[in-house]
């Protein structure tokens, strides 16, 4: 039998970790030892928050401040923490932002913003990211889609057209990399409760076969899988959490 390859060490980065998913999936990671760059844009005491969280529970973690859609900021980005913690072994492209409107409306600040922070941002950091995981022969990259991009959603087509393109882009990466050890995989959740979803109707319930939203704990259990060595045959797949609602 093949044995499971083992974890080398380095750290985790999870973008978009001062609330929320990311906030959640930083928390998991931190519990299953991996060191945590809990990367915020604006939100500096959220982010402090995760940090003393995980310190509570005996964990290591560095909270790093950044706008993911800056160009050129990656690099440094991965740099900053490389510095701190290792290599870069395990990266979750968690920051997103949503701006609805009917696409008759869309303006182009909410297309590019929209696109920018949730599939450029995430195209630049796994591509810098890939460099120290192919030398480890070790990665995993975890790209947070969603259920919109797959399924339709009036409203979103901005959003729908980014999360779409992450799924692709996921698939694309994940064959490239798919001989040197770094699996590359999406979540794709799906009503979930956080700032995000604030103040949405409840009547969206009724259209999910589980009847409730989910909550980010749920999404960071999947994405805690697909760090860890025993997921090291699951590359290109999407993992949709959603209480079947794609179902
Ligand atoms: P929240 O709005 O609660 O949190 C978003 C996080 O992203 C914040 O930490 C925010 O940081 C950060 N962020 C936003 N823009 C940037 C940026 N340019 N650079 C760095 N960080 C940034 O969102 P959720 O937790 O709900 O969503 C997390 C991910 O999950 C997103 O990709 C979202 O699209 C996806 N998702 C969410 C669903 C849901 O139902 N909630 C469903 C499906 C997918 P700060 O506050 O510091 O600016």
């Amino acid at each position: 039998m093949r044995a499971v390859p083992g974890r080398p060490e380095g750290f985790a980065l999870v973008t978009g970790a001062s609330r929320g998913i990311g906030a959640a999936i930083a928390l998991a990671l931190a519990s299953d030892g991996w060191p945590v760059a809990i990367n915020y844009r604006s939100d500096a005491t959220g982010a402090e928050r995760v940090l003393s969280e995980i310190e509570q529970r005996g964990g290591r973690a560095i909270c790093l401040q950044a706008d993911v859609t800056e160009r050129g900021r990656a690099q440094e980005l991965i740099r900053e923490a490389e510095g701190q913690l290792g290599p870069l072994l395990v990266l979750v492209n968690n920051a997103g932002v949503r701006a609805d409107e009917l696409a008759l409306n869309i303006s182009d600040e909410q297309w590019d913003t929209v696109l920018a922070t949730n599939l450029s941002a995430a195209f630049e950091l796994t591509r810098q990211a890939l460099r120290p995981m192919i030398r480890a022969r070790f990665g995993r990259v975890i790209n947070i889609a969603s259920v919109v991009g797959p399924r339709a959603n009036p409203g979103q087509a901005n959003y729908a057209a980014a999360k779409a393109g992450l799924i692709g882009m996921t698939k694309t990466i994940a064959v490239e990399v798919a001989r040197r050890g770094v699996t590359v995989n999406a979540i794709a959740p799906g009503l979930i409760e956080t700032e995000m979803t604030a103040g949405l109707p409840d009547r969206l319930l009724a259209a999910i076969p589980a009847r409730r939203a989910g909550t980010p704990e749920e999404v960071a259990a999947c994405a805690r899988f697909l760090a860890s060595e025993q997921a090291c045959y699951v590359t290109g797949s999407t993992i949709f959490v959603d209480g079947g609602l794609s179902a």
